[in-house]
């Protein structure tokens, strides 16, 4: 079987990686899509897409498992938003997701979807991991270790703080 995990991924951070070590239990092969592929240098949508692709593949290489990271644009037209993310993945058999809209847009659609528990949600979310890189606090610690290779590589943090800056 095959999967679909869809994030935005800014970045890819524990609580993501997490969800894939269950689902990967489940499925041989996993699809991840990077949602709003098109956005990036923003303090909301840090890193382009191939930046998080270079995060995802490199965190799950030593995985046993398929994986296809797959770029999907914003469409902002949410009924035909399934069509749109199956026009650019590999076919898959189910879609996992904790977001109610993104359910509903599967399950309407015919697409069987699983949720997933939730991690350390308190502080393995984007928003924590990107307050703690504008105010210099430890974001390393919630990331995996590629992730943080990935963000020195591209100089990330010095993006994130500056374009988080006012004009002002
Ligand atoms: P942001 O604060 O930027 O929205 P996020 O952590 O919610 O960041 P997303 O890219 O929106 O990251 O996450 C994609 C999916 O991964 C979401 O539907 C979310 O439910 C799930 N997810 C994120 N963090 C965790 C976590 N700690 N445990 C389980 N699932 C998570
Ligand atoms: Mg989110």
């Amino acid at each position: 079987t095959r999967g679909f995990y869809i994030g935005r991924f800014q970045p890819y951070h524990n609580g993501h990686h997490n969800v894939v070590d269950t689902i990967a239990e489940e499925v041989d092969e996993l699809v991840l899509g990077i949602g709003s592929a098109g956005d990036s240098h923003s303090r909301h949508d840090p890193f382009t897409a191939g930046e998080r692709i270079m995060m995802i593949t490199k965190s799950l290489v030593d995985y046993d498992l398929v994986t296809y990271a797959v770029p999907i644009e914003d469409l902002d037209r949410n009924s035909v938003w399934v069509s749109h993310v199956q026009s650019m993945s590999p076919d898959f058999d189910v879609a996992y997701s904790n977001n109610p809209l993104v359910i509903r847009l599967f399950e309407e659609a015919g697409v069987e979807v699983r949720q997933s528990p939730m991690f350390n949600r308190d502080v393995l979310e984007g928003t924590e991991v990107r307050d703690r890189m504008v105010e210099g606090g430890d974001w390393q610690r919630l990331v995996p270790d590629s992730v943080v290779e990935v963000i020195e590589e591209i100089d990330g943090i010095d993006r994130i703080q500056q374009v988080s800056d006012s004009d002002s």
